[in-house]
């Protein structure tokens, strides 16, 4: 069976609000803000599951877990990568890597990079090194330099066959 490759591409933004915790990558983050959101409002795996959505032609997260849907309500977002994971396995997809760029000015997310691959990696069942976490600010300019907003884009690969 000749191998089948497909890459896709996701991009998420969140506000950030008071009263609310951080998570990012599936990491609580000390942070005196955290993002708004129906779920947990993790942008880093909500880019993730678009992305690895994107790749096998599925739609998006919003298709799969409406933010009109109680059920989803502060649900956290590795249940909902869980569940991409285990669509994408059904139909004899496996994860070659993902690849995220997150875009906050603040807090810094070094301290926690390490953790977040770890819980990406076990949700999506697969080693640590192929998920990569890198971070960056906006030098202070637009909505996400004046720390209203935190966004993130993903890349994923998967494959099928050997
Ligand atoms: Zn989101």
């Amino acid at each position: 069976m000749k191998t089948d490759i497909r890459v896709g591409i996701g991009y998420d933004i969140h506000r950030f609000a008071a009263g609310r915790k951080l998570v990012l990558g599936g990491v609580t983050v000390p942070h005196k803000k955290g993002l708004a959101g129906h779920s947990d409002a993790d942008v880093v795996l909500h880019a993730v599951a678009d992305a690895l959505l994107g790749a096998v032609g599925a739609g998006d997260i919003g298709r799969h877990f409406p933010d009109t849907d109680k059920r989803f309500s502060g649900i956290s977002s590795l249940v909902l990568l869980r569940r991409v994971a285990g669509m994408l396995k059904k139909d004899g997809w496996r994860v070659s890597n993902v690849d995220v760029m997150l875009l906050l000015e603040a807090p810094r997310i070094g301290p926690y990079r390490d953790r977040m691959r770890r819980r990406m990696a076990q949700a999506l069942g697969v080693a640590v090194g192929r998920v990569s976490v890198k971070a960056t600010t906006q030098e202070g300019v637009g909505a996400i330099g004046e720390n209203r907003a935190a966004a993130s884009y993903a890349v994923a690969a998967v494959y099928k066959g050997r």
